[in-house]
């Protein structure tokens, strides 16, 4: 099965397509992950990601649809893959298009994840991670069951990330409208696209996914 899971900042992307994949076996590709990991390598592609990010923009189409070809050529996508943040311009969704036709590929589904602007700002701004397993928090909503303690794995360190600031999110939320939500028409046109409540209770949010999913993967040909 092979999905996009649209939406903006902080919608439950991230949250839902990591219990989509142990679900269904299939991996999750975030390219804000991948461009953070190259940052932190200090890359030649991290460097000129870096200050962009910050800025609260778009890294550029040539270096994502690039990073993203090299992604899902590798043999762990062969079951399936749920794209985070991947694609965000019309550029790309066009890109993604052709890489999939010239493997025999196809979209089972996009689902847009529809939040209001103003709870967003709130998911972002209480937004950690275990620095250890990568386990998403959240100060108010997602709290770890132990104070300080990671539930999956028991590490006591987390990270924030350097564009979860208030005063970015406006920045980004700018970007997803002018330059991301275009794309949405497009899937709506290949009759792909689905849209599920993001303004719901986390478990609430999987239960719809889970429905429309499995909807979707008994649905003849
Ligand atoms: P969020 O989960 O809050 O939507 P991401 O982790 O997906 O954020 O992305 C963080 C940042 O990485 C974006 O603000 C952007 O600068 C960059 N980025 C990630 N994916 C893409 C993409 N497909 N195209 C361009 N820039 C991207
Ligand atoms: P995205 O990947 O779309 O940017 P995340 O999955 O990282 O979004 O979620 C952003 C923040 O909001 C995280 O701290 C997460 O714990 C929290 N969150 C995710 N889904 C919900 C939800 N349905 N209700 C409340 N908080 C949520
Ligand atoms: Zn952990």
């Amino acid at each position: 099965m092979n999905l996009i899971l649209l939406g903006p900042p902080g919608a439950g992307k991230g949250t839902q397509a990591r219990r989509l994949q142990d679900r269904y076996g299939i991996v999750q590709i975030s390219t804000g992950d991948m461009l953070r990991a190259e940052v932190a390598a200090g890359t030649p592609v991290g460097l000129q990601a870096k200050a962009v990010m910050a800025a609260g923009q778009l890294v550029s189409d040539d270096i994502l649809i690039r990073m993203l070809a090299d992604r899902i050529a590798r043999p762990d996508c062969a079951k399936g893959f749920i794209l985070d943040g991947f694609p965000r311009t019309v550029p790309q969704a066009e890109a993604l298009d052709g890489m999939l036709a010239s493997k025999g590929l196809a979209l089972d589904a996009v689902v847009e994840l529809r939040v209001d602007d103003a709870a967003l700002v709130d998911r972002i701004a209480g937004r950690f991670t275990c620095a250890t397993c990568g386990a998403g928090y959240h100060d108010t909503f997602q709290p770890p069951k132990v104070a300080g303690v990671c539930d999956v794995c028991g590490g006591t360190t987390f990270t924030r990330r350097a564009d979860d600031k208030r005063e970015t999110v406006a920045a980004r939320l700018a970007a997803y409208h002018s330059q991301t939500a275009p794309i949405l028409p497009h899937y709506a046109a290949q009759g792909r696209l689905h849209e599920v409540d993001g303004m719901a209770e986390i478990d609430s949010v999987t239960a719809a996914l889970v429905a429309l999913l499995d909807g979707l993967r008994g649905r003849p040909a």
